[in-house]
C-alpha cells in the first residue's frame, strides 16, 4: 500500500479491526508520519442468468430490497443478516452462473424460516411459486399452522 500523502511504498499497520463487512486498518507512513485508514473487503464477480436467458451481474442490493419489501416489520439489522445468509448460499452454489429462479428459491427457503407472511408476500410479488396449486397449498398450510 502506497502512502497517499507522499507515495512512499510501505506503511505501518497500527491497528486492525474486523467490522461486519470488512477489515479496517489504521496505518502510518514511516516516511511522512501521516496516518490514514484502509478497508479490506472481498471482491467477487458473480453472474446470474435471468428467465429470458440474459445474463446480468449479481447485485446483493436487489435481494436486500426485495426481502425488505416482503418483510415490512423486520428491522434493518435482521434484514441484513438474512441477506448475508442468502448471499452465502448463492455464493456456495456449485453451478455458475446462478439462475435467478434458483436465487428466488433460496430467498424463499430463508424467508419461510424467518416469517411465513413475508414468504408468501415474496412468492406472490416475485411470482417465485409458479405453480398456482402449490401456492394454494402453501397458503392453506399457513392458515392451518
Ligand atoms: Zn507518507
Amino acid at each position: 500500500m502506497y502512502c497517499p500523502f507522499c507515495s512512499y511504498a510501505d506503511t505501518r499497520v497500527l491497528e486492525s479491526r474486523l467490522t461486519e463487512n470488512s477489515l479496517r486498518r489504521r496505518r502510518e507512513c514511516p516516511e511522512c508520519s501521516n496516518r490514514f485508514t484502509t478497508y479490506e473487503t472481498a471482491v467477487f464477480h458473480l453472474t446470474v442468468t435471468k428467465k429470458d436467458g440474459r445474463e446480468e451481474d449479481f447485485d446483493i442490493q436487489k435481494i436486500y430490497h426485495s426481502i425488505a419489501k416482503a418483510c415490512s416489520k423486520t428491522d434493518p439489522a435482521t434484514l441484513m443478516q438474512l441477506t448475508k445468509k442468502i448471499e452465502q448460499k448463492i455464493l456456495n452454489k456449485k453451478n455458475h452462473p446462478v439462475k435467478t429462479t434458483d436465487i428466488g428459491r433460496i430467498v424463499l427457503s430463508e424467508l419461510k424460516k424467518h416469517d411465513k407472511m413475508a414468504y408468501l408476500r415474496y412468492a406472490s410479488v416475485y411470482k417465485s411459486i409458479e405453480d398456482p396449486l402449490l401456492l394454494k397449498k402453501e397458503l392453506k398450510a399457513i392458515a392451518l399452522g
